[in-house]
């Protein structure tokens, strides 16, 4: 019997806000524990919550940019659960009126293109954070955490294979950083996903028991943890066992998922509505006005950079990936460059080098306008291709243009026929072996003696120049 996998993900965004969902604290990352607190915050008694306007328009930003309907009227519920790193002992969250409805993104694996329902995007507050380690037999709460605004966005069971949730996963996150909304780190924990996944013979249309996975903190975990739940699924079904529905916890060492908690054991949170609060109403004028400040996304200028510039779809793919890298790319291809070269250098040299010294594109001292006249220089034939590469490497060290660092390093391209001739000769003149060979029929070794006098003019010959000189004097 064959089987497939049923999948949903949920996706937990901290917001770029600046101060914390229901008081004035900072969201300030990595400062000292406990040093972003007020009263609100810890949970004293007798306090009252304010909600932040930002947040909430972050959550209704996100939620036109990814098609949801925007709830006209919404509110906060209270989560109760106890746990050290949650001071008032329940979450401030939402449940049956969420501030996002039904909605979709489009992920293409393959070459095909599939639509994810969204069921809903709700806002609510981060907890603390706990601390073990370091402590001896103690464990240290950290509260500067508690409080932040957190968007969760909760997909349909749409998606059929970990390719498609890694890819999900990917197009989330871009969206959400094009917004401004989300920075995006998945190691850091800013953007968060669990996995719901359950399998079922092909053809069936029940779905199977589902189980949770968490803690998983990359796309490529988000695939292997759920292809190894699946294969695991699969396994104890086929030895006539059964599912048990569970949250599991990704083991990144061992490969493996492992039990956490079954759903047994889980909690019965008394969701009531949050009475501190008052609701949320949006009226069409807000929401425009909301609407009005979204970028283009993605995969909308990942359309417009194939019929705009005739880029392959893969090169539009990556270079629309992230708003920095494309208005990068933008500014190159403005300043002159042809852009598919601009795209080539950039996803080949300019990456390599990024990703070397896990830098992001805007911190490159290279500038998109230098990288055009680098191009120019290729294209007017001053440099080779060749010389090109070393020229690009020095400009990422310095920031210093093509130019300059050509002239100062006496790069500039020999396309004298009589120079470059002499140094056919030389070389020619110390390789009477490989004449013969040549002349024998070992046609590779034209390469050889293109190689040796590109060695001995330190790469300056044109190319061009050069392999017709040599074709003359071997007589082809
Ligand atoms: P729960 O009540 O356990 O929280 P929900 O119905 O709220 O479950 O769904 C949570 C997530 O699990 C959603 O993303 C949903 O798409 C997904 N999901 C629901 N049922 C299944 C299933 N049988 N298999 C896989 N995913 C599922
Ligand atoms: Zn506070
Ligand atoms: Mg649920």
């Amino acid at each position: 019997m064959n089987y497939e996998a049923v999948i949903g993900l949920e996706i937990h965004a901290q917001l770029l806000t600046e101060s914390k969902m229901f008081c004035g604290c900072s969201t300030k990352f990595g400062s000292e524990p406990n040093s972003q607190t007020c009263p609100v915050c810890i949970g004293m008694p007798g306090v009252l919550p304010v909600t932040n306007k930002k947040a909430i328009e972050y959550v209704i930003k996100t939620g036109l940019a990814v098609n949801c309907d925007i709830a006209p009227y919404s509110r906060f519920a209270r989560k109760n659960y106890f746990y050290p790193d949650l001071p008032k002992g329940y979450q401030v969250s939402q449940y049956e009126l969420p501030l996002c409805g039904r909605g979709f993104v489009e992920i293409t694996v393959n070459g095909e293109t599939r639509r994810i329902g969204l069921t809903r995007i709700h806002l609510e507050e981060d907890a603390g954070k706990n601390i073990h380690e370091g402590a001896g037999n103690h464990s240290f709460v950290d509260l500067n955490r508690a409080g932040t605004p957190l968007m969760e966005i909760v997909s349909e069971p749409d998606i059929r294979t970990p390719q498609e949730a890694a890819e999900f996963v990917k197009k989330l996150r871009a969206i959400v950083r094009y917004l401004g909304v989300c920075d995006g780190n998945m190691e850091q924990g800013s953007l968060r996903c669990d996995a719901n996944v359950s399998v079922r013979p092909v053809g069936q249309k029940e779905f199977g028991t589902k189980t949770e996975i968490k803690n998983m903190n990359s796309f490529r975990y988000v695939e292997k943890a759920l292809d190894y739940e699946i294969r695991r699924q699969i396994k104890v079904l086929k030895e006539g066992g059964r599912i048990i529905q569970e949250t599991r916890l990704w083991d990144s060492n061992r490969g493996t998922t492992e039990s956490m908690r079954s759903k047994e054991e889980a909690h019965d949170y008394r969701y009531f509505p949050e009475p501190d609060l008052v609701p949320v109403e949006t009226d069409d004028k807000w929401i425009e006005q909301i609407r009005s400040q979204i970028v283009e996304l993605p995969d909308a200028r990942q359309r417009r950079f194939i019929s705009q510039y005739g880029l392959p779809v893969q090169d539009a793919d990556l270079l629309t990936s992230e708003r920095s890298i494309a208005e990068w790319f933008e500014e190159a291809v403005k300043a002159g460059g042809e852009p598919k070269t601009v795209g080539n250098w950039m996803m080949g040299e300019l990456m390599r080098l990024l990703n070397e010294e896990k830098r992001q594109i805007e911190e490159s001292a290279l500038k998109p306008a230098q990288l055009a006249g680098l191009l120019k220089l290729i294209e007017k034939n001053v440099i080779s291709g060749k010389i090109a590469k070393t020229v690009f490497e020095e400009m990422y060290k310095t920031g210093g243009d093509a130019e300059t660092i050509v002239k100062e390093k006496g790069l500039v391209q020999v396309s004298d026929e009589s120079e470059i001739e002499k140094a056919v000769d030389e070389v020619l003149a110390k390789s009477p072996g490989e004449i013969e060979r040549f002349r024998a029929g070992d046609e590779k070794l034209l390469g050889f003696f293109v190689g040796q006098v590109m060695k001995s003019t330190k790469g300056k010959a044109n190319p061009k120049v050069l392999n017709e000189l040599l074709k003359k004097k071997l007589s082809i």
